[in-house]
């Protein structure tokens, strides 16, 4: 039978109903509207359109954008004066810098010049860290591995005492996946390029998550039968006949593996809007936090 369909459009609909709720009551009770800064550096499409539609879900649920489009040829110390700007303004809760950045800038600085209370990408390593210690509070969760965790969990799929495993381990997507899985009592293994036999392993997975950047990697002899495959792999294939030039697949054979599995996420339409409800929810987060600093 074919797997269940998780349906991240429609989850994420209701997660941005719910934080758009929330917004009304903070601008109701507190007259204060949670601003997102967003950063864009070059002219890089793809960058271009996630920026974009960030900023128009910003304004769906009622939060302030305000952006910031700088060339390519802006220099580091230019870059880290704007944040640390940003970073005094009251009006703005969180600061999203999209990645990747031209080669000149140190990507890591950059992040860390963001302060850890509106690093509301969750990518700044006091936050990724505390991912790694047992029972802590997280301020900011990274977005997508937030975005597969809450797709687990309002599904419905049981995460604790399940085998899973993360295919990726990048330190915005594979690696913070793999620790929120784990803190919530899954075992969990990591595959990345040097594992060899990656096979023998997915096939082991009950939660299987494929975050690798990799057309279709995972086919369905790779899935054990009744697994939930989580797809985070965004990949554009050439196609012709699509008026972009191109069409978005991810990094599992979904028609093939949807034979296979019990539950699995399309792409697009599956973790893709998660990720941006969850940024959305993290500078909602932000605001309420902020409420009583000194701004
Ligand atoms: P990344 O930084 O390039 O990391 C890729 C990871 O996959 C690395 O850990 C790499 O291993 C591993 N890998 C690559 N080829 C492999 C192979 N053949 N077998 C096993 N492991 C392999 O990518 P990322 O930023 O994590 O993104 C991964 C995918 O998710 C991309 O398609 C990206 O577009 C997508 N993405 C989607 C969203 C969303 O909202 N849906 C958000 C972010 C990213 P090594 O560490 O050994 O090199």
């Amino acid at each position: 039978m074919s797997a269940r369909i998780i349906d991240g459009s429609a989850i994420a609909a209701a997660v941005r109903s719910e934080i758009k709720a929330e917004v009304e009551r903070l601008k109701a009770e507190h007259g204060v509207i949670p601003g997102l800064a967003t950063v864009l550096i070059g002219d890089d499409p793809a960058s271009a359109t996630y920026v974009r539609n960030k900023r128009r879900a910003c304004a769906e649920v009622g939060i302030q954008s305000f952006g910031y489009e700088l060339p390519a040829t802006i220099s580091q110390d230019e870059l880290l004066q704007l944040l640390s700007e940003l970073s005094a303004r009251c009006d703005v809760h969180g600061i999203l810098v999209q990645l990747p950045l031209p080669s000149h800038i140190d990507a890591r600085r950059v992040v860390e010049a963001i302060p850890i209370q509106k690093d509301v990408d969750g990518f700044h390593p006091a936050n990724l860290g505390l991912l790694g210690v047992k029972g802590a509070h997280v301020p900011f969760a990274p977005c997508t591995p937030q975005g597969c965790v809450e797709l687990l969990e309002r599904s419905g799929v049981q995460i604790g005492g399940r085998r899973a495993v993360v295919l990726g381990r990048s330190t915005i997507v594979g690696l913070p996946t793999a620790l929120m899985l784990l803190a919530r009592d899954a075992t969990v293994t990591i595959c990345h390029s040097k594992t060899p036999n990656i096979a023998q392993v997915t096939r082991s997975a009950d939660i299987l998550v494929a975050a690798i950047g990799r057309p279709r990697f995972v086919t369905a002899d790779m899935v054990k039968p009744d697994a939930v495959v989580i797809d985070v792999g965004i990949n554009r294939l050439a196609d012709p006949s699509d008026p972009r030039g191109f069409r978005l697949v991810g990094d599992v054979d979904f028609d093939e593996v949807r034979e296979v599995a019990s539950a699995i996420t399309p792409v697009p339409g599956g973790v893709g809007p998660m990720t941006i409800a969850m940024l959305l929810r993290n500078t909602l987060r932000a605001a309420l936090n902020q409420l009583t600093a000194a701004c």
